[in-house]
């Protein structure tokens, strides 16, 4: 199949069943869709969505952000996971409103050089607000892009050269249709090629998906990161942060001991969170930072 009848194909399927998200609304800004990036990088998007409504009533710009302390920001983050994201979020914040005037920047290189904004995220700032030709590659669309390109069931653990070499050839060239293809491939991986059981008769690639063609053979490659999180010390950073959260006030630090039993473990992840910056301690008392 050429690739112009795959985009227009994809594009067609796109604005038929593209869900009716607030960071994909048309002329949305730099911030909104940074916000639901970072947001979006390791949560589904169910659990973001009311968060993220609340973070940009509250703070509708990066200034009103940064004029906000750090600790305001892990609270306002809740129970989304993975909190140092929330930190990361109010350093780049600080950033854009000393040099940037508070508008997120477009240029991808700028954005690079934000706090905690990496490839995948300036790259998605870059085409989702600012309408540029971004390789914009997320675990949906490199899902996508693995089976339908290269026959194979999933991409390699990391981005590698090759995997973004293909992603370029099959970009349109103009950066507004580029990103709405984007947005389009990232949509197929997450409605219809999901990761357990693609739903093909719909897909706008069937009939060109190399996988697919090949009789879906089994993924071969190195073993894939199962995720768990009963038991684990993020679960346990996640419960001292609850607490912490739930207090308009420091409180002792021996309360933690009522979150998680293990002593060692609940020690380990405490000393990560004042590590990260997450809490701070004083006077034997923990708080926010
Ligand atoms: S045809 Fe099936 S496996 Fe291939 S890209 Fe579409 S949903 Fe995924």
């Amino acid at each position: 199949m050429p690739t112009s009848v795959a985009h227009q194909q994809v594009l067609e399927w796109y604005a038929d069943h593209r869900r009716l998200l607030p960071w994909r609304e048309p002329g949305i800004g730099g911030w909104a869709v940074l916000v639901s990036e970072v947001m979006l990088q390791q949560t589904p998007v169910a659990r973001v969505l009311p968060v993220y409504e609340a973070w940009m009533r509250r703070w509708p710009t990066a200034s009103a952000l940064a004029a906000d302390t750090p600790g305001q920001a892990v609270r306002g983050w809740g129970r989304l996971g993975y909190p140092r994201r929330a930190l990361r979020l109010h350093a780049a914040a600080t950033v854009i409103d000393g040099e940037h005037t508070g508008v997120v920047p477009a240029a991808y290189d700028e954005l690079r050089r934000l706090p905690g904004v990496g490839d995948y995220t300036a790259a998605a700032v870059a085409a989702f607000a600012y309408r540029q030709r971004a390789i914009v590659l997320d675990t949906n669309v490199r899902r996508v892009l693995a089976r339908w390109r290269t026959g194979v069931q999933f991409p390699p653990r990391h981005v590698t050269a090759t995997e973004r070499a293909r992603a370029e050839e099959v970009l349109p060239t103009d950066g507004d249709v580029a990103a709405t293809w984007s947005v389009a491939l990232m949509e197929v991986g997450a409605l219809l090629c999901t990761a357990t059981s693609p739903a093909c008769a719909p897909c706008p690639v069937r009939d060109s998906c190399a996988w697919r063609v090949a009789g879906y053979p089994a993924y071969d490659g190195p073993p894939r990161r199962v995720q768990s999180y009963a038991g684990t010390d993020r679960q346990c950073r996640g419960r001292i942060l609850a607490l912490l959260r739930d207090s308009d006030e420091p409180i002792p630090a021996a309360a933690v001991t009522s979150v998680w039993d293990d002593a060692v473990q609940r020690q380990r992840a405490l000393d990560s969170l004042l590590e990260d910056g997450l809490v701070v301690e004083n006077d034997e008392t923990l708080a926010l930072p």
